[in-house]
């Protein structure tokens, strides 16, 4: 039995092929091999629990009992595209809810097979770490050698209690233990027999190209390869275990030990509707194609059955009861019902004003991430250059030569439900290298320490520019280089968390710069209006020619003055029509004196003055 089962392994193994690489979907089956070889005492558990799995008799007719399953997600990473998005997790998670509860409008709720069932598994980011600290639910740990060709040891060096968390740890790539030089693992799980001998591996190791289908996630995969190694973790094998057997073959001690999965010669692949690969089986079923734990595609696969959800529900109890208690989800932050907790409201209150006058973020709550650039060349203080003195956060983008890096810095939590009318605020400095440069600037928001946000803002290179095309390193002269930007926080005014995070991603473009970030209530209406505008007036000084940039929110007239320090008028700029969207007024010092002016913007919303000095 077992050498015949080893060898239709093998077969499975080397079945499905893209290019040139043979991928691997799942190498669970390898591994556990391997372990029971080195470990032969794991037999007796794997078979105990299997025994305790007959055992189990599932009551009829029962509501349904969600088991709440926290998860950590290590993410092991050298500061390449393997540092995935707090995003791309999120989507795994909801594809993990999706196929677990067979949820309506998806791939799993709209199978009609009798046998497809609602595994009553949902996942949960942890809210608290084993320390109590708050978390997003991801730990990100740099390792380059941790993440490429990992294996075990991978797991073992980075991993939270096994009794209390999921661990599943996202790496570049997986060690093919078959010796195939040529082929690529997606993934593999570890079973909960073998959780309280190797309580360090136990969960699940994958390829970060195989995480939800946004960001680096593939589309081919649909996710679901997260999906069929959660099967494994809850006890579940692949249907074509042990191939077809005989026709005197016992489906409730043989194969997967599942007896409404027919018997599968060996594992599926694309999406092969009608295979029929054993005969072995009476009545004589076709193949369950469409089963999560076979090979087939992800959006081919839709369904577990009723059959795999007893085995599951047979086993947990003795392996994994602790983790889905209700003492243990109070710990991480999840009530009994699934919903998170509330996080007490942060000790730092708004209005607040962070000038970054610090010789580093240390101890501030605010901080720096670098995802997929070294962080030297990432968000940093610079201890030289400020808005209104001599420091700032800038991102030397200017030495950057990664394409679509993306690196952040986040705000600490602040509560600023005691605020009336929220709004965040700061300076920027910001030009283009060349005209083409076409970095982005995405802000935003969150209430749960980044384990779920909002974006509030994406600013385009156009946007955030405060000076014409500089094609050498990029630091503003003087205040005229920089420029304030606001948007409203109104609608999340009951955060009593709120961090705000500035992620930058580079498209050639130069040095960024970023100064006095406050989140308080707006007090002169003049502030105001120039900030809904998006009024831009660059650049400051004007050495021969500017552009005042701003965007309307419908046409109307608009009258642009610019006055001297003892109020005369000096010139007309614009006194015009103009159309809703953005609009750009070209100014020419022309015959103009070097010296302090005032520019005067007057609107149906009102008027307000701007500094403009001409060199
Ligand atoms: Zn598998």
């Amino acid at each position: 039995m077992r050498k015949y089962f080893l060898l239709t392994l093998a077969s499975a193994l080397f079945q499905i092929h893209s290019n040139a690489q043979t991928v691997v979907p799942c190498a669970t089956d390898e591994i556990h091999q391997q372990i029971l070889e080195q470990h032969p005492e794991l037999k007796m558990e794997e078979q105990l629990m299997n025994e305790t799995a007959r055992r189990f008799v599932p009551q009829l007719n029962k509501a349904a009992t969600i088991k709440y399953i926290p998860v950590v997600f290590h993410v092991i990473h050298g500061y390449g595209n393997e540092n995935i998005s707090q995003a791309q997790i999120n989507d795994q998670i909801r594809i993990l809810n999706e196929d677990y509860r067979k949820m309506a409008g998806t791939n799993g709720g709209a199978s009609t097979d009798p046998l497809a069932v609602d595994m009553e598994y949902e996942f949960r980011l942890a809210q608290f770490d084993p320390n109590g600290k708050p978390t997003d639910g991801v730990n990100r740990v740099n390792n380059y050698a941790l993440s490429i060709n990992a294996t075990d040891n991978t797991k073992a060096s980075i991993y939270w209690p096994s009794d209390k968390y999921f661990n599943i740890w996202v790496v570049n790539t997986i060690l093919n233990n078959s010796g195939s030089q040529n082929s690529i693992v997606l993934g593999y799980a570890q079973f909960p027999f073998d959780r309280t001998s190797r309580p360090t591996t136990d969960g699940v190791i994958i390829r970060s190209d195989q995480v939800g289908v946004i960001g680096t996630g593939q589309q081919s995969q649909a996710g679901r390869t997260m999906t069929h190694e959660a099967g494994h973790w809850v006890g579940l094998y692949h249907p074509f275990q042990g191939g077809c057997g005989s026709s005197s073959s016992n489906c409730a001690v043989q194969g997967d030990q599942v007896c409404d999965t027919p018997p599968v010669a060996s594992s599926a692949s694309g999406c092969q509707n009608g295979r029929n690969s054993c005969s072995t089986d009476n009545p004589n079923l076709p193949d369950l194609i469409r089963n999560y734990m076979d090979y087939s595609d992800g959006n081919c696969a839709n369904m577990f059955t009723k059959g795999q959800k007893t085995r599951a529900d047979g086993i947990m109890p003795s392996t994994r009861s602790n983790i889905y208690s209700a003492a243990n989800l109070s710990n991480i932050g999840i009530n009994t019902d699934g919903t998170y907790k509330t996080i007490p409201a942060s000790s730092k209150k708004a209005p607040f004003n962070f000038d970054f006058n610090v010789s580093s973020l240390n101890g501030s709550g605010w901080f720096t991430e670098a995802f997929t650039i070294q962080p030297d060349t990432a968000w940093q203080i610079n201890q030289a250059i400020g808005y209104n003195d001599t420091k700032s956060i800038y991102n030397r983008n200017f030495l950057t030569q990664k394409l679509n890096s993306r690196s952040s810095f986040s705000s600490a939590s602040y509560d600023i439900s005691a605020l009336t009318n929220p709004k965040l605020s700061f300076a920027i400095a910001y030009a283009k290298r060349i005209s083409a440069s076409n970095d982005k600037l995405t802000i935003y928001v969150s209430d749960n320490y980044g384990r779920t946000e909002e974006v509030l803002k994406t600013l385009s290179a156009t946007d955030i520019s405060t000076a014409d095309v500089t094609a050498s390193e990029f630091v503003p002269a003087n205040t005229g280089q920089w420029k304030k930007l606001s948007y409203d926080l109104s609608a999340y005014k009951s955060y009593t968390n709120l961090s705000v995070r500035f992620e930058f991603i580079n498209v050639r473009g130069n040095n960024i710069f970023i100064d006095d970030i406050s989140v308080a209530t707006p007090t002169s209406s003049e502030e105001l209006l120039k900030e809904s505008l998006g009024f831009n007036f660059f650049p400051n000084p004007v050495n021969q020619t500017a552009q005042i940039k701003f965007n309307l929110s419908s046409s109307e007239n608009v009258a642009i003055n610019l006055f001297d320090i003892s109020g005369r008028l000096v010139k007309t700029i614009a006194q015009a029509d103009m159309p809703a969207g953005s609009n750009t007024v070209s100014f020419d010092k022309a015959e103009i004196n070097k010296g302090v002016y005032f520019l005067k913007v007057e609107t149906s919303k009102g008027a307000f003055s701007h500094k403009v000095m001409i060199d």
